[in-house]
């Protein structure tokens, strides 16, 4: 461990509010874990329903301020959280990979390279949030002139929920518009992840934020549950599983705050025969088992062409039998522990039950090792439409794949489920890629790649996968409103 992470975890780890670390309300705290071996990292305060309302008072009290401020301050102190958190990647790569199991390698290079590159991108649109001007006709008013224009404003204080598979990255997906359009926050991290939203406040303060435009309170889903149902909370944008998202919209509901939701998925990867064989067996493997498979977008529907198919999944089984397996801090490892001992019981429980239903591991299909929360890469055959493993959420490395002949509908087939968030194809068919992307029922889908993420491009679900987009110019829209302005001149 480097003296920088380990001076991090002795020290005290407070709440943020109103540019103050402070103690919980309750004074407890709580303990976060190492899922590599199930050994407590250290300890955090238990942000609770009284720090929220704090942290949302003194958010309330820097909105004017903030939401005044000239858009090119706004714009260089986004640029430097962006300077900051590149200049000390290896640093948050590692408390990412110590709290979330992952490898301090991808995370330095993907969670913490692309959360720095995604504030310098909201930085820049800081200076261009623009309304339009408006030729109006005013039939009921002949003869009169107007003059007519719309203002984008910010919605106000946004609570910010998001999830332990990508701590930082999807803190950094929500911070970046939000503050870029001049709204302060409530940044609330998971239970099992809050350290890398902790060393972000102080990359905030680092950059001379002013008081309580960030506030960040740790705590469990009580405290997201304070926040969405918060009267004087006027957006909720929460990434996480689709059942707490329908909790949020309940919640939501008091005060009609506007709510954007990053939901779970199922997502679909269609491999057709025609395809490169090794470009889409590798990608093939990635978009299953990044993360471990605790991705959103994971494609852990595998739908390969028939007369491919045996070929295919055992190229897939092959390759994922060879993943190497270990604690994110080794620097070998591709794959990592899952989160938590709940995550561990939940995967498990999926591959007990998808053998149970009559499905064939061609790999995997237990636990590896004997401490931590290790599963192996897990590739399941001979399955049913109906079988849980296909129709659930998972969130761990396990993919179920399926044959499809060229007479099936295979987008059809593809869009059979509750979700969709993601897709991927894999042809050398130009007229037969663009024509199934058009038909699928999924917010991002990949050609001959899978993870084919940008932060110019927009990512969000259909169905029960979410409301809204994130990225991109779209996520000007979640962070602002509309005001329509009408003079008679
Ligand atoms: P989760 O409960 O949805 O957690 C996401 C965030 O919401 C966390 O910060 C959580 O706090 C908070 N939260 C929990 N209950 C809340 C409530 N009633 N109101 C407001 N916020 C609340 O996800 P999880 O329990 O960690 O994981 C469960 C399953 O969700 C996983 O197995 C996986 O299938 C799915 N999941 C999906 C994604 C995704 O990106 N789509 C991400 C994570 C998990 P706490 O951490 O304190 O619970
Ligand atoms: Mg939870």
């Amino acid at each position: 461990m480097s003296t920088p992470v380990r001076e991090f975890l002795r020290g005290p780890k407070k709440l943020l509010i109103d540019g103050n670390w402070v103690d919980a309300a309750s004074g407890r705290t709580f303990s976060t874990y190492d899922p590599a071996t199930g050994d407590q990292l250290t300890e955090v305060a238990h942000g609770e329903r009284a720090d929220v309302d704090r942290a949302v008072r003194a958010a309330r009290n820097a909105f004017e301020g903030w939401a005044s401020l000239k858009p090119n301050e706004r714009e260089r102190l986004l640029w430097r959280v962006g300077d900051i958190l590149s200049e000390r990647a290896a640093e948050f790569g590692e408390l990412e990979a110590l709290d979330n199991g992952k490898s301090a390698a991808i995370a330095t290079a993907v969670d913490v390279g692309w959360s720095a590159d995604i504030f310098r991108y909201y930085a820049g649109w800081a200076t261009k949030i623009e309304g339009s001007t408006v030729n109006v006709s005013m039939p009921f008013a002949p003869g009169a002139e107007f003059h007519a224009y719309t203002l984008r404003e910010p919605v106000g204080v946004c609570g910010l929920i998001v999830p332990w598979n990508f701590p930082l990255l999807m803190a950094a997906f929500k911070l970046g518009p939000a503050l870029a359009t001049g709204n302060t926050v409530i940044l609330k991290p998971a239970e099992q992840t809050p350290l890398t939203a902790l060393l972000l406040g102080e990359v905030f303060q680092e950059a001379g934020f002013p008081p309580g435009v960030v506030n960040i309170i740790t705590g469990f889903g009580e405290a997201g549950a304070a926040l969405s149902g918060h009267d004087e909370v006027d957006k909720v944008a929460f990434t996480g599983s689709t059942e707490v998202g329908k909790k949020i919209v309940d919640a939501a509901k008091g005060n009609l705050k506007k709510v954007s939701l990053e939901l779970g998925g199922k997502s679909a990867n269609i491999v057709f025969a025609d395809a490169d064989f090794d470009a889409a067996v590798e990608g093939s493997l990635n978009a299953w088992l990044f993360n471990h498979g605790q991705c959103c977008v994971a494609g852990t529907r595998l739908f390969v062409e028939d007369s491919i198919f045996e070929k295919f999944t055992e190229a897939v089984a092959h390759a994922a039998s060879q993943v190497k397996i270990g604690p994110g801090l080794d620097p070998a490892t591709q794959l990592g522990p899952l989160i938590s001992q709940e995550q561990f019981d939940k995967v498990s429980g999926y591959l007990r039950e998808g053998i149970a239903e009559g499905a064939r591991a061609l790999t995997g299909g237990k636990r590896w090792g004997d401490s931590g929360y290790f599963v192996e890469p897990t590739v399941f055959v001979d399955v049913e439409p109906e079988f849980s493993i296909v129709r659930e959420e998972i969130f761990g490395p396990v993919v179920a794949a399926m044959p499809f002949s060229a007479s099936d509908d295979i987008a059809a087939l593809a869009n059979d489920s509750i979700y969709g968030l993601a897709a991927g194809i894999w042809t050398r068919d130009l007229s037969k890629a663009h024509r199934t992307a058009r038909r699928l029922h999924a917010g991002s889908v990949w050609i001959n790649q899978y993870n084919g993420f940008d932060t110019a491009m927009p990512f969000g679900g259909y169905k029960q996968s979410g409301w809204g987009r994130e990225l991109g110019a779209t996520a000007i829209d979640l962070y602002t409103q509309t005001k329509a302005v009408n003079v008679a001149l």
